[in-house]
């Protein structure tokens, strides 16, 4: 397909911000993708693989500049003096390329096929000559680009398509091209994206126009699945008023999520967010061939740091920089051990176990796993209908320093991806919010040439709204918590554009926040800020799908007020 279809899409998409209308503009642009041209999927994603795959285009502001001021041959200093002013550094590909198609004629026509093989050649390049390399490609396709096509290429290369398409918009895109529209297999649809994670394939399959063909996707041990997410009880009683009785309580662990992957002798893990963490944690890998029994699973846990001395659990800070560690993995693995609790199983030799009820799955748990305290084990459960018992073993569970409870219906299935009302959390009253870092503003004095205060923002759909700017509750040294030198080292790489209103910062760091209230205001775009914020934890586990949206906001909020008037 010409690549000027697909960037005539991403504006009209652009140009709407209700979603029946871009489910429209999708489903008919769907219609005309033919199965060779599937990849398209990835690019109506901003991406070109699977978001799981960590092959990123991962390319910076400086050598985007660098191309287009040598596609459209005027110097970089111009570019980049036109991205201060306009400030979108896409605009200004549109505008210069704009400019010179005045002047040329002569240009090739681009294919989605060329854009995804020259994009794929990015993450591969390693070594000397890789930047020049990068511009070559890139220039390549720039100068075959009209205006609008080089505004979406730079958007896509810099990882902000900004067209607000979500995987919902997709589904129900899909849904409407191939299936009539017809809400009864709507669900058919959601489970066979939940087993496959990539819209690719469920494209191709959907696209045969066969609901039943849907079911040929299959779970696959090593291609990661998303994590099904909880939602908040009130109290013990919601919470059995929710679920019904008996129902199941786990600890909530304080760690970080780690889904177990293995087949045959090969194990994989990842993160929440999906990402690869095998490499960070060898004596998990020992311990999962060790200790659980079976040919090939799927299982989902929660890995523990721990004290080696006094054996006192952790919170999830103290072992966050194993996460991301890429030298001395085995010293620090010695230094800061983690015991990992396993609480589900989705896939076991050969079956898929997304449909088994809780109860069944937390059975097979008990069967396959040989608890190895301080190494692995299965999570501390319960089935209980007592009210009493619940609140004993909440108590425990915040005395070992976990963040509170689980409560889990028996006959749930597991539904990757989703906030689910069949499992649900208890912590203590506490206001605290993942969100994401979008900007900042350079210290001064003491702390110049450090990024000192911090933009925080929310997210609705795939937009990042301002919601607050915090300045506290970072530490000078890391060892105390979350520290100064940490963060701007993240931080400084991430930077988008600077000028006399402060820093942009490219969404990417999510940290967890805590403050005092949540305030309507017009002075943030999120239309909320916070009071008294303060930065408590570097969520190295988390990425920016992971971080509150507006609605979540607004129920914190009605909570809040539901609290004041309650104790007020
Ligand atoms: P929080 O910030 O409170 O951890 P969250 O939004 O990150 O909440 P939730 O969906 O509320 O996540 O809770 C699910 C997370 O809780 C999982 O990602 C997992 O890491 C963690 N967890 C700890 N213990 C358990 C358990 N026993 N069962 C399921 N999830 C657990």
């Amino acid at each position: 397909m010409r690549f000027e279809k697909l960037s005539n899409c991403y504006e009209k998409l652009s140009q709407t911000t209700k979603r029946l209308e871009k489910v429209e503009i999708l489903a008919k642009f769907f219609e005309n993708i033919s199965t060779e041209d599937s990849d398209i999927l990835y690019l109506i994603q901003g991406d070109i693989y699977p978001a799981y795959d960590e092959r990123k285009i991962g390319i910076s502001n400086q050598i985007a500049i660098k191309a287009i001021s040598k596609a459209v041959g005027t110097d970089s200093k111009k570019v980049t003096a036109l991205w201060k002013k306009i400030g979108d550094i896409g605009e200004v590909a549109k505008k210069l390329t704009n400019e010179k198609k005045q002047t040329t004629l002569a240009s090739h026509l681009l294919t989605t096929k060329k854009v995804i093989d020259n994009l794929r050649k990015l993450p591969e390049l390693i070594g000397k000559g890789t930047v020049e390399k990068k511009i070559a490609l890139i220039t390549e396709l720039l100068t075959s680009s009209n205006p609008t096509e080089s505004l979406y290429l730079i958007r896509i290369l810099i990882g902000d398509l900004r067209i607000g398409v979500q995987e919902s918009t997709i589904k129900y895109a899909i849904l409407k091209a191939f299936f009539k529209n017809n809400k009864e297999y709507e669900e058919d649809l959601q489970r066979a994206i939940d087993r496959s994670n990539d819209l690719k394939e469920v494209f191709e399959f959907a696209k045969r126009g066969k609901i039943e063909d849907l079911e040929k996707i299959q779970l696959q041990v090593g291609k990661p699945i998303k994590a099904m997410l909880a939602q908040k009880a009130e109290n013990i009683e919601d919470a059995f008023k929710h679920l019904g009785t008996p129902l199941a309580i786990e600890y909530k662990y304080d760690g970080f999520r780690l889904l177990i992957h293995k087949k045959g002798n090969i194990v994989t893990l990842f993160t929440r967010s999906l990402e690869n963490v095998t490499k960070q944690f060898p004596e998990v890998i020992n311990y999962i061939k060790e200790f659980v029994k079976g040919e090939s699973f799927i299982l989902d846990s929660e890995a523990v740091g721990y004290d080696k001395e006094t054996k006192r659990y952790t919170d999830f800070q103290a072992i966050s920089q194993r996460i991301r560690r890429k030298y001395n993995i085995k010293q620090i693995s010695e230094k800061l051990p983690v015991e990992v609790n396993v609480f589900d199983v989705l896939y076991y030799n050969g079956k898929n176990e997304l449909e088994t009820p809780f109860k069944k799955r937390a059975e097979l748990i008990r069967k396959i796993v040989t608890p190895h305290p301080y190494k692995l084990i299965y999570s501390k459960m319960k089935i209980t209908s007592n009210e009493k018992e619940v609140k004993e073993f909440y108590k425990k569970a915040l005395k070992d320093n976990q963040e509170g409870i689980m409560f889990k219906n028996l006959e749930a299935p597991y539904k990757p991806g989703r906030r689910v009302g069949n499992m649900l959390k208890l912590k203590p009253e506490e206001n605290e919010l993942d969100l994401v870092i979008t900007g900042g503003e350079w210290g001064t004095g003491k702390r110049s040439g450090w990024i000192s205060s911090f933009i925080l923002s929310c997210k609705e759909g795939d937009k990042f709204l301002e919601i607050g700017k915090v300045g506290t509750g970072i530490k000078e040294k890391s060892k105390e918590g979350v520290g100064f030198n940490e963060l701007n080292a993240k931080l400084k790489p991430l930077i988008i554009k600077e000028d006399k209103n402060g820093i942009k910062i490219k969404p990417k760091i999510v940290v967890t926040v805590h403050y005092q209230d949540i305030q309507r205001s017009p002075n943030y775009e999120s239309g909320w800020a916070l009071r008294f914020p303060r930065i408590t934890t570097l969520r190295e586990d988390r990425g920016t799908h992971d971080i509150a949206n507006l609605e979540e906001i607004e129920k914190e909020f009605i909570n809040q007020r539901a609290k004041n008037y309650k104790y007020g």
